[in-house]
């Protein structure tokens, strides 16, 4: 169409855009495809409601989930191996596939998603290694509701508090470190922290919609020759839903849980927008905790990468809007 184009990203914020399938229900129920991909020879563009938007990448409801990874995690996996810190969140309504594109099925080697790959990864990259280097990893899990940390590693711990360490560079306190040594090791402990997120609440599928995840990698590693060090973090993020719950509709606690959301993701997207603007010289990283434990991942020298969610059925199609337009914020 002859639509003004919305330009993505090009610097340290990369935006992928990632469409599933229409679903069984979504069929049923007659909702249309309602997305197209106009012809571009780096797959950039896609069109909504006669608007075509522009990002980094755009990965089709056919795409793999090892395409997926190539596009979203690879060069940022690279960069924490050489001491960068990094940062991966998946943003968009609940069921449009943000714990599909981060975590897939775990063991599946089809279908395992971003985590799972970056785990395989960073092993390869230490078991093929020919210097002499020396490599420590460790992962903490927690989860964000209503603005608190609750450590998924260690069930007692509801409630952490972010501090800052001497240089001022904040971190979460008292949060579960798992020193690891194999990819299986780390998925023992993926699996204990959704075993124990599970527990604490009785609708998991709605818990995890109104709670961000966040997953954790540090990898330290030190020249035994030289003795020089590198540490890079690297934060694997699942968002909460991005849905507006109908003002009507929402009451009490939902209510409140929904004000939360919304809360933090604009905190977020602001953050991104403000780190996205060359013009502007304060980026709010205070006003959530999400986005003051990231501070250090998110910007600066760290490598970011946004997968944003999308379903491409009629019926959800204010949603995917805007979840697009929170994309477009980051370039
Ligand atoms: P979210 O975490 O955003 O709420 P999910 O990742 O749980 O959404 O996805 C909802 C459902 O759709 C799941 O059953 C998931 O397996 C399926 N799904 C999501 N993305 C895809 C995809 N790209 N291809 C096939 N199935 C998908
Ligand atoms: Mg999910």
């Amino acid at each position: 169409s002859g639509e003004p184009i919305d330009k993505g990203n090009e610097d340290s914020i990369k935006v992928v855009a990632r469409f599933r399938p229409l679903n069984d229900s979504e069929e049923r129920a007659g909702s249309k495809f309602i997305v197209t991909f106009p012809q571009n020879k780096d797959d950039q563009l896609v069109s909504i409601g006669g608007k075509v938007y522009q990002f980094d990448s755009i990965l089709k409801p056919n795409v793999t989930q090892e395409k997926v990874y190539n596009t979203a995690a690879k060069d940022i996996v690279k960069d924490v191996l050489n001491g960068y810190n990094g940062t991966i969140f998946a943003y968009g309504q609940t069921s449009s596939g943000k714990t599909h594109t981060m975590e897939g099925v775990i063991g599946d080697p089809n279908l395992q998603g971003i985590i799972p790959r970056i785990i395989s990864d960073i092993f390869n990259h230490i078991y093929n290694m020919e210097e002499n280097l020396e490599f420590h990893i460790k992962v903490s899990y927690f989860e964000i509701y209503m603005d608190k940390i609750r450590d998924l590693l260690d069930v007692s711990k509801v409630n952490l508090a972010v501090h800052e360490d001497k240089n001022r560079v904040p971190f979460v306190k008292g949060a579960t470190e798992r020193f690891v040594s194999s990819p299986e090791e780390v998925f023992e402990v993926i699996e204990l922290g959704k075993s124990n997120r599970h527990v604490a609440v009785t609708n998991m599928n709605e818990h995890s919609s109104r709670s961000h995840s966040v997953f954790l990698i540090q990898v330290k590693q030190e020249n035994i020759e030289s003795q020089k060090k590198l540490l890079g973090k690297l934060y694997l993020v699942d968002l909460a839903g991005s849905e507006k719950v109908s003002k009507t509709g929402a009451e009490g606690s939902v209510l409140d849980e929904a004000k939360n959301i919304n809360k933090s993701l604009s905190a977020l997207g602001n953050v991104i927008s403000a780190l996205a603007d060359a013009t502007k010289t304060h980026v709010p990283y205070r006003d959530s905790k999400l986005t003051r434990i990231l501070q250090e991942s998110l910007g600066g020298n760290a490598r970011t990468t946004i997968v944003i969610c999308c379903s491409p059925a009629s019926f959800n199609e204010p949603e995917t809007k805007s979840t697009l337009d929170f994309g477009k914020r980051a370039k």
